[in-house]
C-alpha cells in the first residue's frame, strides 16, 4: 500500500495539523483549559493517588494559583496564534474533565463554545466517567459543534492496566467505545509505550485492538518517571526500567504501520514535564523524538496503514 493521497502532507502518517487542514481548510489550534476538575481515580471514589505516573498537581495554571474562567483561559491562549488565520478547538484537559453533574459540564463547555472563533471541544476522560446523560450532552453539541472525546487507556491489557493502577479495566474501556459510537463523536485514544512488563507485542497486540474499533485519533507517548509520583519512586529504587529513545521509535513506526491510513496521530510523544521529569531524559527533547521516528520511517520506507 502507497501513502494515502487524502492526507495531502509531506509526512509518512496523517497528522492531526493536515486533518485541521484538510477538514476546515484553515489552521486549528487546541486551547488547553484546565477547568478545575479532579479525578475519581484519585479521590477516593475509584482509588486513591492515581494511576502510578500522574503528575497530581494539574495544570501550571493551576499550580500557580486561582484558576481563570474558561473564557479568560481561552482569550489568553488565542494570543499567541494569528487571529485572522485560525480557528480554535477548546480542549478540557487536565484530570478527569466529565467528572462533574451534567449541568456543571454543560455550563463549562458551552462558556467555551460561545467564544469567536471557537469551532469545538475536545474533552480528555476516562472509560469509567461517560454515564448516558454526558454521552447525550456531548452528541448534542456535535451536531452543531467538531466534538472529540479523549479517552485514557494506556494498555489493552488487564494486567498493565491493573499495575498501573488505572482503575478500570479494558472491558469498560471497550464498553465506552460502545456507547460513544454512533453519536456524531470523534474518539482519541491516548497510549503509553514503555509500560513496565510489556513486551513488543503486546503493544502491538494494544495497536491491532484499537484498530479494529472506531476509534478516530491516537496520542502516542513513552512511559514518564515524574517526581512525586508513585512510579517516579519506583524508578528511584531501581525497579522500572525506561524505554530507550531507539525502541521507542521503532515501536511507534510498529503501531504507525497497524493503524488505519484515516486515524488522526494527534501526538508521538509527550510535551511538558520538564521540571519533574526523572526519566527518560532523550524524552526532554522534543524535535529529537520526531525526528528519530522520522528516520525510522523513512529506513522502513514505509506509511501509517502499510500493515493494517
Ligand atoms: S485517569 Fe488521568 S487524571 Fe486520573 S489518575 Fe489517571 S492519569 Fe491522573
Amino acid at each position: 500500500m502507497g501513502k494515502p493521497d487524502f492526507w495531502k502532507n509531506s509526512k509518512r502518517y496523517y497528522d492531526l495539523k493536515s486533518y485541521w487542514r484538510n477538514r476546515f481548510g484553515c489552521t486549528v489550534h487546541k486551547l488547553q483549559i484546565d477547568a478545575g476538575f479532579t479525578c475519581p481515580n484519585r479521590d477516593g471514589r475509584v482509588a486513591m493517588g492515581g494511576c502510578i505516573y500522574c503528575d497530581g498537581r494539574g495544570s501550571k495554571l493551576r499550580q500557580s494559583g486561582a484558576l481563570p474562567c474558561v473564557a479568560d483561559q481561552i482569550a489568553s491562549g488565542k494570543k499567541y496564534y494569528k487571529p485572522s488565520a485560525s480557528k480554535f478547538v477548546a480542549y478540557f484537559q487536565t484530570f478527569t474533565n466529565t467528572y462533574a453533574p451534567v449541568e456543571k459540564l454543560k455550563a463549562l463547555y458551552d462558556e467555551a463554545l460561545v467564544q469567536e472563533d471557537v469551532i469545538g471541544l475536545s474533552v480528555g476522560t476516562r472509560p469509567d466517567c461517560l454515564p448516558p446523560e454526558v454521552i447525550d450532552l456531548l452528541a448534542g453539541y456535535a451536531k452543531k459543534y467538531h466534538v472529540w472525546v479523549e479517552l485514557g487507556l494506556q494498555s489493552a491489557f488487564d494486567r498493565t492496566l491493573d499495575f498501573i493502577n488505572r482503575g478500570h479495566n479494558f472491558a469498560q474501556f471497550a464498553r465506552a467505545v460502545e456507547a460513544l459510537e454512533g453519536r456524531g463523536l470523534n474518539l482519541c485514544v491516548h497510549v503509553i509505550l514503555g509500560l513496565p512488563g510489556e513486551s513488543d507485542e503486546d503493544v502491538r497486540v494494544t495497536a491491532k485492538t484499537l484498530a479494529a474499533l472506531p476509534v478516530n485519533g491516537i496520542k502516542i507517548h513513552s512511559l514518564l518517571a515524574l517526581d512525586g509520583t508513585k512510579l517516579g519512586e519506583m524508578y528511584k529504587q531501581g525497579a522500572i526500567p525506561m524505554i530507550t529513545k531507539e525502541k521507542y521509535a521503532s515501536l511507534v513506526v510498529d503501531i504507525l504501520e497497524l493503524l488505519p491510513s484515516e486515524m488522526v496521530i494527534q501526538r508521538l510523544t509527550a510535551d511538558g514535564y520538564r521540571d519533574i521529569l526523572l526519566a527518560p531524559a532523550w524524552a526532554k527533547n522534543k524535535l529529537d523524538v520526531l525526528n528519530t521516528i522520522h528516520k525510522e520511517l523513512d529506513k522502513r520506507n514505509t506509511y501509517q496503514g502499510r500493515r493494517c
